[in-house]
């Protein structure tokens, strides 16, 4: 068995020991992943492929390198790059603003089809990050009830790096407190159905604070070899 399988086998069983019985959906961050290394994480029966760069996931895609398994967005997504990554991701997870709700929900709307997607949330505040303020989400979900070709499906964030153990249970806390609140209110267009967050240095706390979708790297595939150019 190679060792990316053996890597999810350990992951599944440590991720359903911290979930106590829910279910948690595990989506491999393939960025910098050559094609048998991620065809390898769906053979072992990963629930998504996470891309971060629009080049890259088009060659890769080309390739059938995702071929039998969702494939999702979570990088930084420009606004002139929408084109190509809507109809071809079954979940966008990284939507921090109204105008790129709006440009996808448009290109969505010429292709005939809705897309799904996750509105990222800048939980901690971050000067470096993109991700809507959490103050911007009710004004974004409002704005979601006259999209029709969207659906949000959930909310992503990525907290700071954490050299700590712990240190960032406080905004998983926080953003499993604004999921169940908007669970709760009832907007069109919108069905809080994932909490993607946790990473692989800290998914253990995260679905212990209520993930129930982790995105990991690292932790399937060792550390990454950034050779690719950047797009
Ligand atoms: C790379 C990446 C991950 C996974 O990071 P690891 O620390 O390697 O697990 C998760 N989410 C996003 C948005 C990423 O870009």
């Amino acid at each position: 068995m190679g060792i990316i399988t053996l890597n999810i086998a350990r992951i599944r069983s440590e991720a359903a020991g911290a979930a106590g019985g829910g279910a948690v959906a595990l989506v491999a961050a393939t960025k910098t992943q050559p094609y048998a290394a991620v065809r390898e994480a769906i053979a072992a029966g990963v629930d998504a492929c996470g891309e971060n760069r629009v080049q890259e996931l088009l060659e890769k895609n080309e390739e059938g390198a995702y071929s039998g398994a969702p494939l999702h967005f979570i990088g930084h997504l420009q606004k002139n790059k929408v084109k190509y990554v809507v109809g071809i991701c079954d979940l966008i997870q990284s939507v921090g603003s109204i105008e790129l709700l709006r440009l996808i929900s448009a290109r969505a709307a010429a292709l005939s089809l809705v897309q799904d997607v996750l509105i990222e949330l800048n939980i901690a505040g971050e000067a470096s990050k993109s991700g809507a303020a959490p103050g911007e989400l009710s004004r974004i979900l409002d704005e979601t009830g006259s999209l029709s070709n969207i659906r949000v499906r959930g909310l992503m964030a990525i907290p700071p790096i954490s050299t700590k153990s712990g240190e960032n249970r406080r905004y998983f806390a926080q953003m499993r407190q604004l999921f169940v609140d908007i669970r709760e209110k009832k907007y069109n267009n919108v069905c809080m159905d994932f909490l993607s967050m946790g990473m692989s240095d800290d998914y253990l706390d995260a679905i212990a604070e209520g993930s129930n979708m982790i995105r990991l790297g690292t932790s399937i595939f060792g550390a990454r070899n950034y050779t690719r150019q950047e797009d």
